[in-house]
């Protein structure tokens, strides 16, 4: 098999254990004679797939019994528009904050459902800091606070959950959950997908505190309705049951890695690497403030773009796949999620080097 490491933005590499227990598990889970694909998602062992994928979720992410988990369908986007319409009950507004690509979308589709107010933006910044959070213009009607903990396109991230706020919490995960401990606690609502830090495409999640639920507007269908879903344990229809099954397989491994401890801890080593591989070199830059730096996604340009091609090509060639930047901002793009090994940085790094060197 052809050995590469891939740097996609998601879908994202796998934990190689989780893809051999898939492998070995593929024709006939433990002993059932099934594949899980096969499996009625209301039978006894797609129920105990079930149990323990909202258990160790639970268990990593330490969510406080007052907050139900859901596990969705229609990928954080569709969660774009309804988070408006299962939050706002009476209210007519909300707050967000922008930072890059992927809040500028939840507020464009937000605005279909209310009033979406602009708290803070970097755009000013091409997107390349977090706005200092004693600016912030709160309004005290708004339904909640929306921020997007990680802009997979831009490379930003919050380095801290933000406190400043009376208003529920509601965050966009996608691209950092389970790379850092968080404190449930201060959220209202936590959104992601899980084709990024865990697992294959397919399930959304969304954690919930209770007394935010039964506001949703009637015009939500039932499997969007996150106090229907909560009744029925995110089975008012067929879930995508094979990827539960998949991201329950990640979740165990960040478990038996140490947990999320360890994970932030291997993403910091990771991530400072790279960094500072890029500060040190004349070709490669990041533009992003220091402080807000992602630890997932790693966009750097060389100082040539004329080089990107080569770059791309060699890097190929060096087993170093996916590392072409999103096409809004060009450049590079290095995404180094939990399954990403040191090693991967390491073999990224020499390759950098070494076409540095020769170009
Ligand atoms: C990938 C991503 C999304 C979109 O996810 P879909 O599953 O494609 O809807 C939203 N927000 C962030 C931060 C992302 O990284």
């Amino acid at each position: 098999m052809t050995q590469i490491y891939n740097f996609s933005a998601g879908p994202s590499a796998l934990p190689k254990a989780v893809l051999e227990q898939a492998k070995d598990e593929l024709l006939d889970w433990r002993g059932s004679g099934m594949s899980v694909m096969e499996m009625s998602h209301r039978g006894k062992q797609f129920s105990s797939i079930a149990a323990e994928l909202d258990a160790d979720l639970r268990k990593l992410m330490n969510v406080p019994q007052n907050y139900q988990v859901l596990f969705l369908q229609g990928g954080a986007s569709a969660q774009f528009s309804f988070i408006p319409q299962n939050l706002l009950g009476d209210k007519t507004k909300a707050c967000y904050i922008k930072t890059g690509a992927w809040s500028e979308k939840a507020i464009k589709d937000a605005k279909s459902y209310c009033d979406a107010i602009v708290s803070a933006s970097s755009e000013s910044s091409n997107f390349t800091t977090i706005p200092d959070i004693s600016n912030w213009e709160m309004d005290s009607e708004a339904a909640y606070l929306h921020y997007t903990s990680n802009e997979t396109i831009h490379g930003v991230e919050f380095n801290a959950t933000p406190d400043s706020t009376s208003l529920p919490l509601v965050c966009d995960m996608s691209s950092n959950i389970l790379s850092r401990p968080v404190n449930v606690n201060e959220f209202g609502l936590i959104y992601a997908g899980s084709q990024k830090n865990m697992g294959a495409a397919g399930v959304t999640l969304v954690i919930v505190r209770e007394d935010l639920l039964g506001k949703c507007s009637k015009l939500v269908p039932p499997v969007f309705n996150y106090a229907e879903q909560a009744k029925n344990q995110s089975m008012l229809n067929t879930p995508t049951t094979y990827s539960w099954y998949l991201m329950g397989l990640v979740l165990k491994w960040v478990k038996s890695e140490g947990g999320v401890v360890e994970m932030e801890k291997r993403n910091i080593e990771k991530a400072a690497k790279l960094y500072q591989a890029i500060d040190n070199s004349t070709l490669y830059r990041n533009p992003v403030d220091l402080k807000f730096r992602s630890r997932m996604n790693v966009p750097f340009i060389l100082a040539d773009e004329t080089l990107d091609k080569a770059f791309l090509t060699a890097a190929e060639s060096a087993g170093l796949n996916e590392l072409k930047g999103h096409r809004s901002v060009g450049g590079m793009r290095a995404s180094i999620y939990n399954a990403m090994p040191e090693s991967g940085i390491d073999a990224l790094i020499s390759f950098m080097q070494e076409f540095e060197r020769t170009h």
